[in-house]
């Protein structure tokens, strides 16, 4: 499932072929990627539309629309946003060449094609007038000057949940999901079931750098690429799956001290950890034995 820097990889890379560009046809093969609105509707909403600016909060991709001419100035016009989910794609195409497979929307521009492409057809992409309110309930973005070693400790130390469970909460930090989540902690050495106000300052200080340099490096490598689904605008898979310390690597031995990794469940999901490098606090160990 795309996390932040898949998405993050997705937008830079179809940002180029559609900032500016004017919608001047909409196809939506299925209808439910639109949301709640009727096709006839969305498409009136959009159709003429310029995009103005493209960018990412959390794991959304935000275009936002203006309607105008050089000549009498632009007006805001709402914005789509689009959500990957499990296995959601942007493409640029050609306009005229052959659509790609299992696309459910489609903005013709005056200069080449947007294609939503989605398999499993969880994503979504939809439009809205209140793009900052849709927004609202996100977290700080991780790669933001907002996000600091100080503001982490103190935001677990304020709430008494699961790490792990903390960390993929959206509101809590925007962005993450099981992949990036199960890294950071490996390598701040912090077990995914530690409660967030037993974490010190400086092990909340390493969190902070882990999920900063993890989330840096998966960019610099567009992102992972695993389950088969991810692949950037371009059609290459990321790189950063061969970096992985601990994610989708049960069975096999801990690349810092050797011990097998184990997968346990936490917060409904699969979560990978070394139970000799992520040590839960004593009391919570002794409870558990
Ligand atoms: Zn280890």
């Amino acid at each position: 499932m795309p996390e932040l820097p898949e998405v993050e990889t997705t937008l830079r890379l179809v940002r180029p072929g559609i900032l500016g560009r004017t919608i001047r046809g909409v196809e939506v093969c299925w209808p439910r990627t639109i949301g709640g609105l009727g096709e006839h509707e969305f498409s009136s909403l959009v159709l003429g539309a310029r995009i103005a600016q493209a960018r990412r909060r959390a794991k959304y991709i935000r275009l936002d629309l203006e309607r105008g001419s050089a000549r009498t100035g632009y007006e805001a016009a709402g914005s789509i946003l689009i959500h990957l989910r499990m296995s959601g794609r942007l493409l640029l195409g050609r306009r005229g060449a052959a659509a790609p497979g299992w696309r459910r929307v489609s903005l013709e521009l005056d200069r080449g094609v947007l294609h939503f492409v989605d398999v499993r057809k969880f994503g979504r992409f939809v439009w809205t007038a209140t793009p900052a309110e849709d927004l609202a309930h996100l977290g700080p973005e991780p790669l933001s000057h907002e996000f600091t070693a100080e503001w982490l400790h103190g935001a677990l130390a304020r709430r008494r949940r699961q790490l792990k469970a903390l960390l993929l909460d959206q509101s809590f930090l925007a962005g993450l999901g099981n992949i990036y989540v199960d890294e950071a902690l490996h390598e701040a050495r912090l077990h995914p079931l530690t409660p967030s106000d037993r974490v010190s300052k400086a092990r909340a200080r390493e969190l902070h750098q882990a999920i900063q340099r993890i989330l840096g490096e998966a960019i610099e490598r567009e992102g992972s690429s695993f389950d088969g689904f991810y692949v950037t605008p371009e059609g290459n898979p990321g790189a950063y799956q061969d970096q992985f310390q601990v994610y989708g690597r049960e069975g096999l031995p801990c690349r810092s001290c050797g011990i097998r990794l184990i997968k346990m469940l936490v917060a409904q999901r699969g979560t990978h950890v070394c139970t000799r490098c992520q040590v839960l606090p004593r009391k919570l160990l002794a409870r558990k034995a």
